[in-house]
């Protein structure tokens, strides 16, 4: 008995490590009209396959609230009735909201995400733009101060007709976010989530960091530059995301407010941040704003970092990315 007894253990002791195993699990999806890519380092496949679930089920509910072109969106709900009556909003959005106009207000209306009173009417998978006409038409609808925001009652207001709102440039890094909470309480240590250009990582790729490649911007399949990373939000706003080119000129999706025209500045601006709210605002932001004066607030930015490809394709990097030991 005592020796079947020990035996018993042995097997069992023998058995832990391969019963325990950790490994990646992966998925990816398309949802938002993105890529969604979830991959974590779990010990067990169905615990891993049900945290991935819930990220992409969160991933779709964010899409229903805030997609501009779900016509049942909440977002949606509030383009066709705010400039007519202060439109009750969750939480959720409200503060999401606030947030895009902290990034209005720090980057003097770079971003801003009443840019959707011309961007709807770009399409640039059927390659249609707005005329001169239309556009100088919508530019006093173009203005972040168009939204009014009561935080006592939850409401949003258009200060004038034909405002419309579109949070492409901050919506993507808020589902990252949430799905990384998701990660969390699953008690997920390592893992990251990424929603196009949009990622966050917990920890680290088991004691080593994920190399994370920046597409060269005029090359597809290749990299301009590869980071090390861990534990960090990383967002990357191109040029050649969606776009079409005519007469030699290229539309694509980012919009400099005060033109009504896609944003001449960049190519590729990369954010690294605590947060992917923050980084996907951001790498808009300083995609509109050019490495000037992108990098000069940055630099004002407490745990924020970017790296900069201009029109030119030059890199610019800030401060924090300084190369300590420049070859001359
Ligand atoms: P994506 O990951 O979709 O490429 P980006 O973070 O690069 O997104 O931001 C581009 C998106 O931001 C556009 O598709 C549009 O929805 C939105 N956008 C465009 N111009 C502005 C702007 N000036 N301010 C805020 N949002 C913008
Ligand atoms: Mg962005």
């Amino acid at each position: 008995m005592k020796i079947c007894q020990r035996y018993l253990i042995l097997f069992c002791i023998a058995c832990l490590p391969t019963l325990a195993q950790a490994q990646w699990f992966k998925d990816t999806q398309a949802i938002m009209g993105t890529e969604i890519r979830v991959e974590l380092w779990d010990t067990s496949e169905p615990h891993a396959r049900g945290c991935i679930d819930k990220v992409m089920t969160e991933m779709r509910r964010i899409d229903t609230t805030m997609s501009p072109f779900k016509p049942d969106s909440e977002l949606s709900h509030i383009n066709q009735l705010a400039a007519i009556h202060p439109v009750k909003i969750d939480k959720e959005l409200f503060d999401l909201i606030l947030r895009a106009q902290w990034a209005s207000g720090i980057s003097n209306g770079a971003f801003d995400i009443t840019f959707a009173s011309i961007g709807y009417r770009y399409d640039y998978r059927k390659g249609i733009k707005p005329s001169e006409d239309e556009i100088k038409q919508a530019l006093p609808e173009i203005n972040y101060k168009n939204i009014i925001l009561d935080r006592k009652h939850s409401t949003i207001h258009f200060a004038l007709k034909g405002v419309r709102i579109d949070l492409g440039g901050i919506a993507k890094g808020f589902a990252v976010d949430n799905s990384i909470a998701i990660l969390r309480q699953c008690g997920i240590k390592e893992g990251l989530v990424g929603a196009g250009g949009d990622s966050r990582i917990i920890g680290d790729r088991e004691g080593r960091p994920w190399m994370v490649g920046i597409r060269d911007p005029r090359k597809e399949g290749s990299s301009a530059i590869v980071i090390p990373l861990s534990n960090t939000a990383i967002s990357t706003s191109g040029d050649y995301e969606r776009y079409f080119i005519k007469d030699g000129v290229r539309y694509h999706h980012i919009i400099n407010p005060k033109t009504g025209h896609s944003a001449t500045a960049s190519r590729s601006v990369t954010v690294l941040g605590p947060d992917a709210t923050t980084t996907d605002a951001l790498s808009t932001t300083l995609f509109i704003m050019g490495a000037k004066d992108g990098l000069r607030l940055v630099d004002t930015l407490p745990g924020i970092e970017a790296i900069m490809i201009d029109a030119e394709g030059k890199l610019h990097y800030s401060n924090g990315l300084m190369d300590p030991n420049p070859k001359h």
